[in-house]
């Protein structure tokens, strides 16, 4: 399957599912996650309509932007060492992963601009997955309100790898819950709307719990390296 073949049954499905839940499809952006893939793929995409670029390393990152010169934006969505901060900021737009203090300390630190971040968090418990726990986001936030130069735009999160659907959906449904509840304390720098969740494999399911960035590496772009 080329790109393009892969994009518009992407964009179809994406659709479809908005109108079973009633949604619209435009409050949905469609991030392609071209880490596993060669800096022409990701040319194939944007070439096919994708307007967001996801990546997991700041050296992925990095190389990709540097020769892609399209007007898109830049996520960075992988697990984020702090040292690598000050390297990453003017590279990116958005950073999925924000999930300890001292991260949020350095952004604070080194950002000439404010910096929107989604706050990662552990919606499975699992002990491989990065993010906070539920319980911990509401007191991170509340530790980091005076940061001016991030603002926390939504919540991101990883469900558990699984075929039981329920537990995906649930894992979804928390982050949702845990955005309602942390939008309600009106933190003045986290607006917190978003919702990124959602993946190759278990993205209709996001879509239909409320998801507003899915991020598809494989199924969009495929495997190459
Ligand atoms: C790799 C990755 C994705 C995309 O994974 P696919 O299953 O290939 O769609 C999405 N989000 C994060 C955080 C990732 O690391």
């Amino acid at each position: 399957m080329t790109v393009q073949e892969n994009y518009e049954k992407i964009m179809l499905e994406i659709e479809e599912t908005c109108k079973i839940v009633g949604r619209d499809p435009k409050s949905i952006k469609l991030i392609a996650v071209t880490k596993y893939v060669s800096t022409s793929r990701a040319i194939e995409a944007i070439r096919v309509g994708i307007k967001h670029i996801g990546e997991n390393r700041s050296e992925g990152l990095k190389s990709k932007r540097d020769a892609i010169k399209a007007d898109v934006s830049w996520h960075f969505i992988g697990s984020l060492q702090t040292r690598k901060v000050k390297e990453i900021l003017d590279q990116v737009d958005y950073i999925h992963s924000l999930d300890r203090l001292s991260l949020a300390e350095e952004i604070q630190k080194r950002a000439s601009s404010c910096i929107k971040c989604f706050v990662q968090v552990n919606t499975s418990g699992e002990k491989t997955k990065q993010g906070l726990a539920i319980e911990e986001v509401d007191g991170f936030l509340n530790s980091i309100k005076d940061f001016d130069n991030l603002q926390v735009i939504g919540l991101m999160t990883m469900a558990p790898y699984t075929n039981d659907e329920d537990i995906i959906r649930n894992s979804f449904k928390e982050l949702r819950l845990l955005r309602d509840l942390i939008t309600n304390k009106n933190y003045k720098n986290a607006p917190c709307t978003f919702l990124s969740m959602g993946m190759s494999n278990d993205y209709k399911i996001a879509i239909e719990e409320g998801a507003t960035h899915i991020r598809i590496g494989s199924l969009l772009v495929g495997e190459e390296i």
